[in-house]
């Protein structure tokens, strides 16, 4: 597992960089994120879901989205919404409201 950082979206804001747990995520002369060290990434998550700006792109596994399948997140206000995009670009997403998400 692995993730693609987006460079045209990254605003670098450095919250990927801050909780990656394997310090794998280091930062361009131009301020942007980028992921130095792919093949150690083990797929926590942690930063896709600091990053608000959708600009992470989190390869999921065959058995969930299809081979070459994404996930990603954008925050507007409350809500968190979920991008599920596969290979041929289809997203389908999944609208979750901050104030509602521990609700059982
Ligand atoms: S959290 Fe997103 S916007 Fe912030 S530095 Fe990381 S990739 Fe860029
Ligand atoms: S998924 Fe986890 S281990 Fe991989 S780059 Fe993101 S924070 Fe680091």
């Amino acid at each position: 597992m692995s993730i693609k950082i987006n460079s045209n979206r990254c605003v670098g804001c450095g919250r990927c960089i801050e909780v990656c747990p394997g310090n794998l995520i280091k930062r361009n002369i131009e301020g942007k994120a980028f992921m130095k060290h792919e093949k150690d990434c083990w797929g926590c998550t942690a930063c896709i879901k600091e990053c608000v700006v959708d600009a992470i792109d989190f390869f999921l596994g065959a058995d969930i989205g299809g081979t070459g399948s994404t996930l990603s997140i954008q925050s507007k206000g409350d809500l968190n919404i979920w991008k599920v995009k596969d290979i041929q670009g289809n997203i389908q997403e999944i609208v979750i409201n901050k104030k509602d998400a521990n609700k059982y």
